[in-house]
């Protein structure tokens, strides 16, 4: 039986990072069709209502958890902060997966709403997760990166 897994959409070839690109890689695909997985793509910041292309967005302070928690924050590029855009493409994400059973998550590293295991905060790069990263696993789901691959 195959399983359904989320998946970064920008992973998979999808033209939804902020400055319009995707970022595929074969390994992704690869991954999922030897393992029999069925990709549900998911953009939690297309689906907090953002534009594509928008502006660039890292943290300022904290990480995915403690945006979550309102101790963190993420801004753009332009100086606005995003927190309630990104918790709710969290929110959002969670519910995609919740309708399509899937219990496991494939996610863009680094990114602020996606990053497993690192993010961006301000001009570093640091341990940490992004806002849709903290959610999903709160919830349970079990979550790795492209480059868990
Ligand atoms: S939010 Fe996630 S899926 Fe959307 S472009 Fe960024 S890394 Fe890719």
């Amino acid at each position: 039986m195959r399983h359904p897994i989320l998946v970064s959409a920008c992973l998979l070839g999808l033209q939804t990072r902020y400055d319009g690109q995707a970022k595929p890689k074969e390994k992704v695909l690869r991954y999922l069709a030897t393992n029999g997985l069925i990709p549900v793509p998911v953009c939690p910041e297309q689906l907090a209502g953002q534009p594509t292309p928008r502006p660039a967005t890292r943290f300022a302070c904290g990480n995915g958890e403690m945006v979550l928690d309102g101790t963190g924050s993420v801004v753009s590029v332009t100086g606005s902060n995003m927190n309630d855009i990104f918790i709710r493409g969290a929110n959002e994400t969670l519910k995609i997966a919740r309708l399509c059973g899937c219990t496991q998550a494939l996610l863009k590293e680094r990114s602020p709403s996606c990053g497993v295991h690192q993010i961006h905060l301000g001009d570093c790069i640091i341990e940490g997760q992004g806002v849709a990263c903290a959610l999903l696993r709160r919830e349970g789901l079990q979550i790795y990166s492209e480059e868990d691959l």
